[in-house]
C-alpha cells in the first residue's frame, strides 16, 4: 500500500483514478481548488482545498501526508479557452506543476504520474499515432501540458524523478454505480451534448462538419473509458515505485468512431434518436485521432475492455440519472 496525492482528484478523470487507486488498496489524499472540480467526487480519502500553485500549502501537505506519488491531474482543459486566455493556462497549468514539482522535490517524492494527452502532437501525421509522433500542439492548452511533460523529463535527468506521461485520447463514460461521472461547465465534449439533447437539456445535437476525409464525412476519434484510464493510473504509479523506467503511453482504445457512428452507438444503446443538425466544421479540430495503444499494452499490461457501447450506457446511466 503506498499514499497517493491526487492533485485535481475532485475532477472527471481524478476522481474515477482516486476511486481506482482506493480499490487496489492504496491511501489517496486528494488536493483540489475546485475551480472545476466537486467536493462530492472527492470520497476516497482525505480531502484538502487548495491550489496548486500554493507552495506553502503543498509543502504542508506533503509533511502530512508524505505521499509516496503524485498523480496530477488538476489543470484547466478546455481547448476554446485556452485560445482565449493562455495566460491563465500557462499560471495555472504551467506555474502550477513547477510548484507542484518543486514541492516533491523538496519532500524527496519520486514519482509523478502525469494527465497529458494526445493535444500534445497536434494534427497527425500519420494514424494510428504512437509516442515517437512530433510534438507540435495546435492550442496554448496543448502547449502547457507539453511544457510540464518537458519539465518533468528534466527533473527525471537532473533529480533522478520518474515519470509516467500518460496521454489521453477522448476520455468518456462514468461510474454512474459510484455518484462519479463527467460534469464539465461549460459542456463541450460530444458524447455529454448529445445526451443532453435526448434529455432534453439542449435543442439538438450539431454535428461539426461532414466534409472530412474520413469513411462518412464527420470527424473520428478514439473515445476511451474513464475506467479503463484509472485502470491505466493505477498501473503506472505501481510501476513507478516497483522500480520501473519512466514512459509516455498514449490511452486510447486504439480504434476510432466517427460523429454519426457515435450517434448511431447512442440510439442503439438509448433506444433513442439524436436529433441531429449539421453545422460547420469546429476550428481547430484534426480530421481523425486514434492512438497506437501498443506501448501501454506492452508496458503497463493495459487492456482496455470497455467499447464505446459501454461507454455510452455508463453516460447515459450517469446523465440520465438512471
Ligand atoms: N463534436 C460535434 N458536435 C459537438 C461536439 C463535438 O460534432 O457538439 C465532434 C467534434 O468535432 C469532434 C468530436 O465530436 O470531432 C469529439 O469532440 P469532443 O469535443 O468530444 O472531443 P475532442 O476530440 O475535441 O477533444
Amino acid at each position: 500500500m503506498a499514499t497517493i496525492l491526487v492533485t485535481g482528484g475532485a475532477g472527471y478523470v481524478g476522481s474515477h483514478c482516486a476511486m481506482a487507486l482506493a480499490n487496489a488498496g492504496h491511501r489517496v489524499v486528494v488536493y483540489d481548488n475546485l475551480c472545476n472540480g466537486h467536493r462530492e467526487f472527492a470520497k476516497w480519502g482525505p480531502f484538502a482545498e487548495g491550489d496548486i500553485r500554493d507552495r506553502a500549502r503543498l509543502g504542508a501537505l506533503f509533511a502530512e501526508h508524505k505521499p509516496d506519488a503524485v498523480l496530477h491531474c488538476a489543470a484547466l482543459i478546455e481547448v476554446g479557452e485556452s485560445v482565449k486566455d493562455p495566460a491563465r493556462f500557462w499560471d495555472n497549468n504551467v506555474v502550477g506543476a513547477l510548484v507542484l514539482l518543486e514541492a516533491m522535490r523538496a519532500a524527496d517524492c519520486r514519482a509523478f504520474v502525469f494527465s497529458s494527452t494526445c493535444a500534445t502532437y497536434g494534427a497527425p501525421l500519420r494514424l494510428p499515432m504512437n509516442e515517437e509522433h512530433p510534438q507540435n500542439p495546435l492550442s496554448p492548452y496543448g502547449w502547457t501540458k507539453l511544457a510540464i511533460e518537458q519539465a518533468s523529463r528534466d527533473y527525471a535527468a537532473a533529480y533522478g524523478l520518474k515519470f509516467a506521461h500518460l496521454r489521453y485520447f477522448n476520455a468518456a463514460g462514468a461510474a454512474p454505480g459510484e455518484g462519479i461521472g463527467e460534469r464539465h461547465e461549460p459542456e463541450t465534449h460530444a458524447i455529454p451534448l448529445a445526451l443532453f439533447a435526448l434529455l432534453g437539456k439542449r435543442e439538438g445535437f450539431k454535428i461539426f462538419g461532414d466534409d472530412y476525409e474520413t469513411r462518412d464525412g464527420t470527424c473520428l476519434r478514439d473515445y476511451v473509458h474513464v475506467l479503463d484510464l484509472a485502470d491505466a493510473h493505477v498501473r503506472a504509479i505501481e510501476r513507478l515505485l516497483g522500480g520501473g523506467a519512466s514512459l509516455a503511453a498514449n490511452l486510447g482504445a486504439g480504434d476510432g468512431v466517427t460523429v454519426r457512428e457515435l450517434l448511431a452507438a447512442i440510439e442503439r444503446v438509448t433506444g433513442r434518436a439524436v436529433p441531429a443538425t449539421m453545422a460547420p466544421r469546429r476550428a481547430g479540430d484534426a480530421p481523425a485521432l486514434v492512438a497506437d495503444n501498443s506501448l501501454a499494452r506492452r508496458e503497463l499490461a493495459w487492456r482496455p475492455g470497455r467499447g464505446v457501447d459501454a461507454i455510452i450506457a455508463d453516460a447515459w446511466a450517469w446523465h440520465s440519472g438512471k
